[in-house]
């Protein structure tokens, strides 16, 4: 069904689409190229929300040499009017005799109407060329439509015997330099950083992206059930990202302090018996804020309850060749020796070496996403 001079216009199309990686959140990334054979007389791919999706900047460049042209589009064009017309319509007027998109598009104001609206006006419409390439590109987004929850990753750093802190907690870095600059670029990928009310009392952290210009920070994100963040510190007084502070306090009194910063939002997530903050419940809502992938840099105990719940999807594990005795382990979990014989619930998907430090990615077996 497919051809060569297809699979490479698509792989072009989707490596537009990655240029998009740090920016078009909440929005999917998205790319387009649009050919005749191996001739691209036009390509394009979504920089920003609210901005012109790929196949309008796609379609510019083209001009009259979209006539007869084949368009690949990474995704379903969309065949709604949201805050930029829909693209099908746009392909529809351009003259392009045949449409591939790499996956449908699961938002349910598309969902397959655009296909169908190119292919009712005579447009040769195919899907499915290199989708799992393009789902893989937008896991967060697509985790966000079709499960209400975002895609989570796990970023874990520890040393060579599996250490996470010193016994008297100071706070330090476990690895190198090479692998605190990745943590950068998962950060500008992510939708939003999450942390614990330890870790923001202990560092005072920012959860930016510092080492490199980016078109728009992540959201920042502190589990703090009892309202414990100091109105003073950097998720707080500094606003060039939005915080969200998912408490289980429900004084307004309380709560007003940081509702008066425009950038802090409250999220209200239910509680569990143990009166802690239930964790499904905190990723409906970040999914119904438009938070697809979640980046989790948070202690043990927070990173552990996320494994305990099945609720994570990729573990990022940064480890260092120091040995540092005593401290705790990478997670805290109760003992489970039916692990051993039973088949490993994730798998390694790559291993590189980062400075001294070495970075593994795990994703869960069982996992679509
Ligand atoms: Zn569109």
């Amino acid at each position: 069904m497919f051809s060569d001079t297809d699979i490479s216009m698509m792989e072009n199309a989707l490596r537009l689409a990655a240029l998009g990686r740090f920016s078009t959140s909440p929005n999917p990334r998205v790319g387009c190229v649009i050919a005749h054979g191996s001739q691209i007389v036009g390509q394009g791919f979504h920089v920003k929300a609210g901005e012109p999706h790929a196949e309008v900047h796609a379609l510019r460049q083209a001009g009259e040499m979209a006539q007869g042209a084949t368009a690949f589009v990474t995704l379903e064009p969309c065949s709604h009017y949201g805050r930029t017309p829909p693209c099908a319509e746009a392909l529809l007027r351009s003259g392009v005799t045949r449409v591939v998109a790499a996956m449908r598009d699961p938002n349910p104001l598309v969902a397959g109407k655009g296909l169908v609206l190119l292919e009712s006006a005579g447009i040769k419409t195919e899907c499915g060329l290199l989708e799992s390439e393009a789902r893989e590109l937008n896991r967060g987004f697509l985790s966000r439509i079709e499960r209400r929850r975002p895609f989570v990753r796990l970023k874990c750093a520890v040393s060579l015997d599996g250490k996470t802190a010193l016994s008297d907690s100071s706070s330090f870095w476990i690895t190198g330099e090479e692998a605190r600059a990745d943590v950068q670029v998962l950060r500008a990928e992510s939708c939003a950083v999450l942390t614990g009310i330890g870790t923001v009392l202990a560092d005072n952290p920012q959860l930016n992206v510092r080492t490199f210009v980016t078109l728009r920070q992540p959201t920042r994100i502190v589990l703090d059930s009892h309202l414990r963040l100091p109105p003073n510190s950097h998720l707080v007084t500094d606003g060039q990202s939005p915080t969200f502070i998912a408490t289980l306090e429900r004084n307004e009194d309380r709560l007003h302090p940081y509702r008066k910063h425009a950038h802090v939002r409250i999220l209200m997530p239910s509680e569990t018996a143990g009166g802690k903050i239930d964790l499904n419940s905190l990723l409906h809502l970040l999914a119904d804020e438009g938070i697809g992938e979640l980046m989790v840099e948070a202690g043990s105990r927070l990173a552990s309850a996320f494994l305990a719940e099945d609720l994570a999807d990729e573990i990022v594990l940064y480890r260092s060749p120091k040995i540092l005795g005593g401290g705790s382990g990478l997670f805290c979990l109760p003992e489970n020796r039916a692990a051993l014989s039973a088949t490993p619930l994730w798998t390694p998907v790559s291993s590189e070496i980062l400075g001294h430090d070495i970075k593994t990615v795990f994703r869960k077996n069982d996992n679509a996403f």
